[in-house]
This record gives structure tokens, C-alpha cells and sequence, in this order.
């Protein structure tokens, strides 16, 4: 499966920035023409993920449109599939953006004290 490969490549690079904290939250931002499904990724995300130290981490998926320029007009288009077309009329259309997958952001806590730890009153 392409999204598990893909998804492996995430893991190990948040695993890699994570230097040995614990991952709670990972942000990703992929291109709608990237050809990528998001709930592909996420359904490899959690299998992957376990065992290091971003099981259990929340994953976040933004999808975002991509840019092109008019070769006939010269405008820019949003890009939203891959066949589209600019308001002249023209498909002749150079694709600036829109393939990117990037991880946007990732939270991590210190392995000791987890965030959501309940809080045990000291007996004795
Ligand atoms: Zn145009």
C-alpha cells in the first residue's frame, strides 16, 4: 500500500524530532493532488505508530487546495483535482503547488510526566 510507506516515513521522522519524549499530537498538511488519502494514513497511523513514541498520538489532517498559474491568462487558480480549469476557459494550467505532505506541527511531554497522568495524593 502506498499510504503505509508514506505513513512509515511520518513515524520515523516524528520519532526522530521526538529525541525520546513521548508524542501526543501530530499535525499533518496534505495536498489535494498528492494523491494521497487521509483516512488511509490514518488508518496506517495507529498501526505504525505502535510500539514508539508516537502510539497513541492524535493525528491531525489538514487537506489543502493547490495553486496553479494560467499559461493562457496568466491568473492564478485554486487547484482542487488534478484536471481543472482556469475561468478563461483554458486547462492549460502550471501546477505551483498542491503535492506537498508536511508534517505541520508535532506535540510532544517527557516520557516521566504524561500529561493526562492522574493525579495520585501521597499516602503515609
Ligand atoms: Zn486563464
Amino acid at each position: 500500500m502506498h499510504e503505509l510507506s508514506i505513513t512509515r516515513n511520518i513515524v520515523a521522522i516524528v520519532n526522530e524530532h521526538a529525541k525520546g519524549e513521548r508524542v501526543t499530537e501530530v499535525t499533518l498538511e496534505i495536498g489535494l493532488l498528492s494523491a494521497v488519502l487521509p483516512d488511509s494514513i490514518r488508518f496506517c497511523f495507529d498501526i505504525v505508530a505502535k510500539g514508539t513514541a508516537v502510539e497513541g498520538a492524535r493525528l491531525n489532517i489538514i487537506e489543502v487546495a493547490g495553486h496553479g498559474r494560467c499559461r493562457a491568462c496568466g491568473q492564478d487558480v485554486e487547484l482542487r483535482h488534478p484536471i481543472a480549469r482556469c475561468s478563461c476557459g483554458s486547462s492549460d494550467l502550471s501546477r505551483l503547488s498542491g503535492e506537498q505532505l508536511t508534517i505541520k506541527q508535532m506535540v510532544t511531554t517527557p516520557c516521566a510526566q504524561p500529561a493526562d497522568a492522574p493525579i495520585t495524593p501521597l499516602r503515609g
